[in-house]
């Protein structure tokens, strides 16, 4: 398996799953910039993997199937009720797998920024969406503060090692605010030093140690850092 990040609008990444010739593509925003890139790697999308309903991680799956009519549609059904998410094929919820073609990836719900919002887990790899970002995390705009910590804590159980592919390139200004919330956390220092962009992947293990939201000792520390963000002008 490689995977192939594929910049879409301003900060967004889809990204392309190969398994020989056949790709899945996770989170298109656009049509054009993924198909572009699975012409230039050559190979056919035969899923669209969905990590929650938002417009700016399905608004090129209309696109993708003119060009791969085929191509089966994945997403959790909460978000897949949502009328944003076009021609959803396969809903999956928490500890399903899904396989497509060669490629099998399970299934964690993290609900928090939508209700709907899955990470897709394949071999060393996880995709999450707007759930986990590189020393971030999403807006938490339908579930509850405590349902984003549960579900960041879901992701920090994954193996270390484990490569985190995140749907937007906010890294720069995540590492601000990581230092304003931790200011003694010299892993933190270290990563914005070494900070190259494109930042993604990252790692299940610079997120335990760099993360603020995903090392909130509590739910009630989460919150108090997500709402301490939303307000923060770095
Ligand atoms: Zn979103």
């Amino acid at each position: 398996m490689r995977i192939v990040p594929v910049p879409c609008l301003k900060d967004n990444y889809a990204y392309l799953v190969i398994d020989g010739t056949y790709a899945a593509v996770v989170d298109p925003s656009e049509p054009a910039p993924v198909l572009d890139a699975a012409a230039r790697e050559g190979v056919d999308i035969g899923a669209i993997w969905l990590t929650h309903h938002h417009w700016d991680h399905v608004g090129g799956v209309e696109g993708i199937l003119q060009m791969h009519p085929g191509a089966e549609v994945v997403a959790h059904p909460t978000d897949a009720e949502k009328a944003k998410v076009p021609k959803v094929t396969k809903k999956v919820e928490d500890g399903q797998t899904v396989t497509t073609g060669p490629l099998t990836a399970k299934i964690i719900h993290n609900p928090g920024h939508t209700l709907g919002a899955i990470s897709y887990v394949i071999e060393d790899a996880v995709f999450t969406g707007d759930t986990l970002f590189a020393a971030g995390c999403g807006r938490v705009f339908e579930g509850t503060m405590e349902m984003m910590h549960d579900s960041l804590q879901k992701l920090a159980a994954l193996p270390p090692e484990t490569r985190v592919f995140f749907g937007h390139e906010y890294t720069a200004s995540n590492l601000k605010f990581a230092a304003h919330a931790e200011p003694d956390n010299e892993a933190v220092k270290a990563r914005a030093g070494s900070l190259v962009t494109p930042s993604t992947p990252s790692t299940i293990g610079d997120e335990l140690a760099t993360n603020p939201f995903m090392r909130a000792k509590d739910a009630a520390q989460f919150a108090e850092r997500r709402t301490g963000k939303d307000n923060f002008k770095g």
